[in-house]
């Protein structure tokens, strides 16, 4: 193997480098968690072209004397640890006094301070790893960080970058944690420019919440609250028709860090279990509060995790706090304004009629939609006096006719009931109606006559930074599946049409759930409009738990006939189940 050698300290920085700077994402939050260090009022943030070319952060904090410039960028260098034990009791974001220098082997570093109670201030600079003198600049107090071309002259690592929207994505994610660790710090994020969030600092976690992901969202989340002894978690969960195709708003939080951890959101999952539909996930916002003797932060190099000492007694917080939050509310009450009442929803002040009933739980706001294109087929009336064939006895000797008559009843608002040639049917309604209504988008889009319901009132929706990249990507698959959304500024995109099948869902429901899908699949381009359709069906179609009229029930067995492969929804989840003849008879003894 040859002579051992001690790395000479240039190597070292850069293995310690390998460790915590991976992508302009990394830099983000290193430079945000320095500058939370320094107890700013507010922090600016701005990249370009994804933050391969430039980070820089802005804070107006506690600053850096100039003498102290060189030490700042060194390795192993920080003002945040003493001794030992204190590794034990951390209060700061940052202690291993690595990251600056870390950056600094791999890009050109530029710092320029001003501290507190100094009159002027300083710059420095690191070339990667090769540092400069210390000049005077006149500034303004607290701290400027710039980070130039990551990577630049390491292709290694340089390679290991994606495009500079995949990194912009995760560097604005970045952001949106660090931004939901600290609402009391103002925070702004602009990328190319252009600015994408203007976060004023906020009194509640819900205000701050509402600054990232929109008003309407906040103001729809549920409060919990927990203690066990001296650990607590508070925060704020979704209502289970709120729910996610991926897990993007799940966010862990413990003395001011984010923080993943699969055994607290499984606890999550667990308390939504009966709640949501498999493989939906729920919007969970959640603080952790616990001793610091009780969590161990230094257990991952990014600080991405932590180890706490007691992992089932927060598993079992997260679980009965939760549980105990969902018996206490009615999950089904509309919060405002009120629900109108099942009939109502098929006549729509200004909605024609629709071929499949569409129930929104929450209609659009004043101001409404209207149908441009006449509707598709008025609902044919149900059949008069609708027996239940429950009641009767005589009913075995009547076969349904195929495409003919069925009887048809809702039980428990979630099941239909149907009698079928072979024994008894019982169908899903929520996975049969998504199912219709993603055939018939499917075939509406092949035929490039989707109807689509131009808004009267054009809805604006606040996205993630990550969704509005998205939008951008994806608006000519959007519009052919009948959504219009273009930008409207910031991160905010204004839609203007949607599919007329989405009926009086909101706008804002259904681009959040496309585009969460298109975030999280891997689906190649032919497959994205699929994609997206799945999602418009999976928002529009009635849920589990809304209660529907006769001719309702009767219009979407009917529509069952009509569509392909109705025994399984989009997701491939079964449609509906059959109990046979044959069984019945073996069970009653009759054979
Ligand atoms: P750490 O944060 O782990 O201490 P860093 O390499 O990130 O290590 O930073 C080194 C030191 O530089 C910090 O301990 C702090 O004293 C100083 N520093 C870095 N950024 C700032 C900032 N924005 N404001 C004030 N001081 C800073
Ligand atoms: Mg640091």
């Amino acid at each position: 193997m040859g002579k051992i050698n001690v790395l000479p300290v240039s190597v070292v920085n850069r293995i310690a480098a390998g460790e915590v700077v991976e992508r302009p994402a990394s830099v983000v939050k290193e430079l945000l968690e320095n500058a939370l260090d320094a107890r700013p009022t507010r922090i600016d943030v701005a990249l370009e072209q994804g933050g391969i070319a430039l980070v820089r952060v802005v804070d107006d904090g506690a600053g850096i004397e100039a003498d102290d410039l060189p030490l700042a960028a060194a390795p192993h260098a920080t003002s945040k640890l003493r001794v030992a034990e204190d590794l034990e009791r951390i209060e700061t974001l940052g202690f291993r006094g690595e990251a600056l220098a870390s950056v600094g082997e791999v890009a050109r570093l530029v710092i320029r301070s001003r501290p507190v109670g100094g009159d002027s201030g300083a710059e420095i600079e690191v070339d990667n790893g090769r540092m400069g003198g210390v000049a005077p600049r006149g500034l303004p107090v607290g701290t400027t960080v710039e980070v130039h071309q990551l990577f630049a002259k390491v292709p290694a690592r340089r390679a290991f970058l994606r495009a500079a929207a995949t990194e912009w994505s995760h560097a604005a994610e970045a952001f949106v944690r660090t931004a939901l660790a600290h609402p009391n710090v103002a925070l702004t994020l602009a990328h190319n420019g252009r600015p994408v969030h203007d976060l004023p600092a906020a009194d509640s976690w819900r205000a701050r919440i509402g600054g990232l992901f929109g008003q309407a969202l906040a103001d729809r989340l549920i409060d919990v609250e927990g203690r066990d002894g001296e650990v607590g978690i508070r925060g704020f969960v979704g209502r289970p028709d709120d729910d996610m195709a991926s897990g993007r708003l799940q966010h862990l939080f413990v003395a001011g860090r984010p923080f993943r951890d699969r055994s607290i959101l499984h606890a999550v999952q667990e308390a939504y279990r009966g709640l949501l539909l498999s493989g939906r996930q729920p919007i969970v916002f959640l603080q952790f509060s616990v001793p610091p003797e009780m969590v161990d932060v230094n257990v991952h190099p990014a600080k991405m995790e932590v180890r706490f000492r007691d992992p089932s007694r927060l598993y079992r917080l997260v679980l009965s706090t939760l549980r105990a939050r969902f018996l206490a509310c009615d999950l089904k009450a509309p919060l405002s304004p009120p629900v109108p009442a099942a009939g109502a929803a098929w006549g729509h002040a200004g909605v024609a009629p629709r071929s499949v009933p569409t129930f929104a739980p929450f209609p659009d706001s004043p101001g409404g939609t209207t149908v441009m294109a006449p509707p598709a087929v008025a609902p044919p009336p149900g059949p008069g006096g609708v027996a239940t064939p429950w009641e009767q006895d005589d009913r075995e000797t009547r076969v349904a006719a195929p495409g003919g008559d069925e009887m048809a009843v809702q039980m428990h608002d979630r099941y239909i009931v149907v009698e079928s040639r072979e024994g008894i049917e019982v169908i899903d309604q929520h996975a049969l109606h998504e199912r219709v209504l993603y055939e018939r988008l499917r075939a509406a889009v092949a035929a490039g006559t989707v109807e689509v319901q131009r808004l009267l009132v054009p809805e604006t929706v606040d996205l993630s930074p990550a969704e509005f990249e998205l939008v951008g990507e994806h608006a000519d698959a959007l519009a052919r599946a009948g959504m219009r959304v273009e930008p409207f500024g910031g991160a905010t995109v204004i839609v203007s049409a949607k599919p007329a099948l989405a009926g009086n869902v909101p706008a804002a429901t259904l681009v959040r759930e496309v585009l969460g899908r298109l975030a999280a699949s891997a689906a190649s381009a032919g497959m994205l409009v699929d994609e997206i359709l799945h999602g418009l069906a999976c928002k529009a179609a009635i849920k589990a738990g809304d209660p529907l009229s006769q001719a309702e029930v009767d219009a979407l067995v009917r529509d069952r006939r009509r569509v392909q492969d109705s025994h399984h929804c989009p997701h491939g989840r079964p449609t509906s189940l059959t109990l046979s003849r044959q069984e019945l008879d073996r069970q009653f003894r009759r054979t």
